[in-house]
């Protein structure tokens, strides 16, 4: 499951969460100090997907 980076706007903290790409789409991440979703803004940039590439051609 991807990380998306946030960064919320009350607390002027950055925090990550852990969502699938369906749920990033559809609803905002909640602050985790501050419990608001309308303050928190979407970091473009990183996504730290683990993927376990299998090499056929290796
Ligand atoms: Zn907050």
């Amino acid at each position: 499951m991807p990380e998306y980076e946030y960064y919320c706007r009350h607390c002027r903290q950055p925090f990550s969460s852990m969502m699938s790409v369906k749920e990033h789409d559809e609803r905002m991440a909640e602050c985790p100090r501050c419990h608001k979703t309308k303050e928190v803004e979407k970091q473009i940039a990183h996504v730290n997907t683990v993927t376990t590439r299998k090499s056929a051609t290796w």
